[in-house]
């Protein structure tokens, strides 16, 4: 028999958004419950150094999660380290489901964030764990000495270049364009290091290899002036490549990291509404003087957000934070409205 507890606030989620939006509505004195999905804390346990959050300096991503959910767990909210795996909105209280639990709440905040997006070639799916991977920090151990890429123009890319290139032995960065999306500061960084050169307006077109990855398939439609080659056949020899058509070509690697962006984790929720990228659509509401009155909102009367789950644009631990905070708000005026 699955066991049924009652709170006044579900969060799902548990990055920065989650748990800043269970600090407030604890401290608020609604019974607070966050479900922390089976790998918590989000993206920031995949990143390594911290260098934008204010009032730490430089700190770890995986540290400064951590601190979060000690201050969360301090004030006494449970954090279940389970996924949700459905959440019911038809009618209120509304249920959420886990392996063995049965949640009910009186609003929820869905903060579930946004995960790796995969570059959808052919072999990807075969080769990740065996050579394709989305997390420097995490296998860097594997790659030591190797020749690797990374692929991608934002400032993830420029994270991972950074922190694979510190072991590998080489590492080209493969860009789609040719200017990066990432902050300046992340790309001097990276363009100082003396182990890794840059491939502008290339697509990877497929992934190569049997049990383990030997290259990658790439497109190169226009040399970028910025690479300083005359010919395409220039360009290919001066990265060891085989040339397969006028703009194919395939670079031999025994690694490739992909950082392209993220995926929105909407998958679960039923009649929420998402945008075409699947990523929450709020509903603002105002008062009868154009007053905000909820940002947070969704489709779903009692239902809040706050995130990566649903922001395109800012995706930065401090704005999901911030966020979480206005979550919270809007929870705790909404749950005094309706006299819930
Ligand atoms: P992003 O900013 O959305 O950048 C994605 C990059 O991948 C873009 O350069 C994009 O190319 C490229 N791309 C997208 N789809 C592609 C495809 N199918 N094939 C090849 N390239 C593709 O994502 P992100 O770098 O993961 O960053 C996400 C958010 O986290 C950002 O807001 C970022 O500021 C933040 N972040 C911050 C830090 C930090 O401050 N320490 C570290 C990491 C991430 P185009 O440029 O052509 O669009």
């Amino acid at each position: 028999m699955t066991k049924k507890i009652m709170y006044d606030v579900i969060i799902l989620g548990s990055g920065p958004a989650g748990l800043t939006a269970a600090i407030y509505t604890q401290r608020f004195g609604l019974s607070t419950v966050v479900v922390a999905g089976r790998t918590w804390g989000g993206q920031l346990q995949l990143t390594t150094d911290v260098e934008n959050f204010p009032g730490f300096g430089k700190i770890m991503g995986p540290e400064l999660m951590r601190k979060m959910r000690d201050h969360v767990e301090g004030l006494g909210v449970k954090v279940l380290d389970v996924a949700a795996e459905s959440l019911e909105t038809s009618k209120t209280p509304f249920v959420v489901t886990t392996e063995d639990l049965t949640l009910e709440g009186k609003t929820v905040i869905v903060a579930t964030g946004a995960d790796t997006k995969w570059l959808g070639v052919p072999n990807e799916g075969k080769l990740r764990g065996r050579g394709v991977s989305s997390c420097a920090p995490c296998d860097a151990f594997f790659f030591k000495g190797k020749a690797v890429a990374v692929v991608g123009g934002g400032d993830s890319a420029m994270e991972e270049t950074q922190v694979i290139a510190k072991v590998a032995s080489d590492v080209v960065l493969i860009h789609r364009r040719d200017a990066f999306k990432a902050q300046k500061a992340m790309v001097d960084k990276v363009m100082a290091l003396p182990n890794v050169r840059v491939l502008y307006n290339t697509q990877v077109a497929d992934v190569v290899g049997d049990t383990a990855l030997t290259g990658i398939l790439l497109r190169t439609e226009n040399i970028s002036p910025k690479q300083g080659f005359d010919s395409f056949d220039q360009l290919v020899n001066a990265f060891g490549g085989k040339k397969i058509d006028d703009h194919q070509w395939e670079l031999p690697r025994q690694g490739v990291f992909v950082a392209i962006g993220l995926v929105p984790n909407t998958q679960i929720f039923k009649g929420l509404d998402v945008d075409s990228h699947g990523y929450v659509k709020r509903v603002e509401e105002r008062d009868e003087n154009g007053v905000l009155k909820y940002f947070t909102k969704t489709n779903i009367p009692g239902v809040f957000t706050a995130g990566d789950v649903h922001d395109a644009r800012y995706k930065q631990a401090i704005t999901a934070a911030g966020f979480g905070c206005m979550a919270a708000l809007d929870v705790q005026r909404w749950l005094t409205e309706t006299g819930s």
